[in-house]
């Protein structure tokens, strides 16, 4: 057998992308006021800045898109849908959304108290933010691997069960729920193993608390515990994914990830505890229930690619994708999180810039410097990020400076990712000319999205 494994689809329909001068980009990138997220799309040749809802659909999903019901109720395209998950979850209480935070939103108005306390291996910003909210703390209760870059261990995404158990003894009181989020995105995409999943459950449900999982790449998950849990090898995907749903009691999703569509969402129950107050605040934020936040066409294209985001060949050739890039950044001595995770890889800025202060955010620098050398868009997790300025002026600043380049799915080929290698590895040899930022203007919260920097050596 040939040891290249080639994207398993050919391609029907093409988008341009544009191939700029490094004069043009130096010129946008100054327009953007150093800030990637300022840039226009068009001017991107590789955008790996998320993976959420920026996949290609397949010719079956267009296919679909036509069968759209758009009726206000009971629209045909609903009950498809609805019996695609649930088969898959085996949970029968289906409410769609239009995205994964009204599905946060619509189940925590319904579920949680002010004072209350959830529990998750990490919580993703969204779902931190609707828990903070409501006057909810939400705890990261992530193994001690999950926090180290460097240390290789097939999962990362596991959650302390001996810090969730002196949690449910001290306040269990508080606790409306336990979460697990699958694959651990804030963490670097790394998978919860089957037996994590398993005990997690167990340990809530003898406290008498349901588990609710953020299931936004759940097929990714199923796909790592395939390739690397003891006794799961000859299990096909979906049963493995069946498996991990049987122990939980409810899920959100953001259809935008494993999905395989650019929108939609929805929380999934076993029973009926939440169920009415979900319907009422579905009502009240998103739509009738048998849409929720959806167009008719949206449930039917999701349908389908529930089915084709857990096709095997698929999921291997994307797990492989990112792998294979870590292994062309390890040959040009370019850092990483490790092993690199499903949708998604985390260059640590520290290896190519060393000596650069964290004050002048080299992983912000690295950042613009890959779009200069080759117009790709990725996104920095540091201290821009991560940091703070606080009232006297000084900065916090965060532990790592990583550049995260996650991959929209079905989108790009080999060819683009030998190109990003090549790009990564020159940056690494003109690391000495790679200039750091100062912030001049920045806003309280989420600062990254909107701040406008100068060359510190400008
Ligand atoms: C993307 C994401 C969400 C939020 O979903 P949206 O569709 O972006 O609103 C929640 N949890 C995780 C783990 C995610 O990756």
């Amino acid at each position: 057998m040939p040891k290249t494994l080639i994207e398993p689809f050919r391609i029907k329909s093409v988008e341009p992308i544009h191939v700029t001068t490094r004069a043009e980009r130096e010129q946008m990138l100054q327009a953007a006021s150093l800030n990637v997220f300022k840039l226009r799309a068009e001017d991107v040749l590789i955008d790996w800045l998320t993976d959420s809802g920026t996949g290609a659909m397949s010719s079956r999903q267009w296919g679909a898109i036509m069968e759209g019901d758009e009726s206000y109720a009971g629209a045909r395209s609903f009950y498809r849908l609805e019996k695609v998950i649930q088969d898959l979850t085996g949970m029968p209480h289906f409410i769609p959304t239009h995205q994964g935070r009204a599905a946060e939103k619509v189940l925590f108005t319904a579920a949680c108290r002010q004072g209350d306390v959830v529990p998750n291996n990490c919580h993703f910003d969204t779902t931190r933010a609707n828990l903070e909210y409501l006057g909810v703390q939400a705890l990261d209760l992530v193994v001690a691997e999950g926090l180290q870059p460097q240390l290789v261990h097939p999962f990362k995404g596991n959650i302390d069960l001996a810090r969730l158990e002196a949690l449910l003894q001290h306040d269990g009181a508080r606790i409306p729920f336990g979460m697990l989020t699958v694959t651990n995105n804030t963490g670097g995409g790394q998978p919860v193993a089957m037996a994590n999943i398993r005990a997690c459950a167990e340990l809530l449900h003898r406290h008498g608390k349901p588990l609710i999982m953020d299931i936004c790449r759940f097929a990714e998950n199923a796909m790592f515990i395939k390739m690397r849990e003891p006794g799961y090898a000859d299990k096909p995907v979906r049963e493995i994914a069946r498996e991990m749903f049987s122990h939980a009691d409810g899920a959100t999703m953001s259809a935008k990830k494993d999905g395989m569509v650019n929108i939609g969402g929805f929380i999934v129950l076993r029973d009926a505890r939440w169920l009415e107050a979900v319907r009422n605040g579905l009502i009240m934020m998103e739509g009738f229930p048998t849409y929720g936040g959806m167009a008719g066409r949206d449930l039917e294209a999701l349908a389908v690619g529930l089915e084709e985001g857990l096709q095997e060949d698929y999921l291997r050739y994307r797990l492989r994708t990112a792998e294979y890039l870590g292994e062309r950044l390890d040959a040009a001595g370019v850092g990483f999180v490790r092993p690199t995770g499903g949708h998604a890889v985390y260059i640590d800025a520290r290896t190519v810039l060393p000596d650069m202060p964290v004050a002048h955010y080299p992983a912000w620098a690295l950042c613009n410097a890959l779009y200069l050398e080759g117009g790709i868009r990725g996104v920095e997790i540091g201290s821009v990020m991560f940091g703070k300025r606080l009232d006297d002026g000084t900065e916090t600043y965060h532990a790592m400076e990583l550049v995260r380049l996650a991959f929209p799915r079905r989108m790009y080929t080999q060819s683009h990712f030998d190109f990003a290698a090549e790009v990564i590895a020159e940056l690494k040899d003109k690391a000495a000319d790679i200039r750091g930022v100062r912030i001049v203007k920045q806003p309280k919260y989420l600062r990254h999205f909107t701040c406008d920097c100068e060359w510190v050596d400008a």
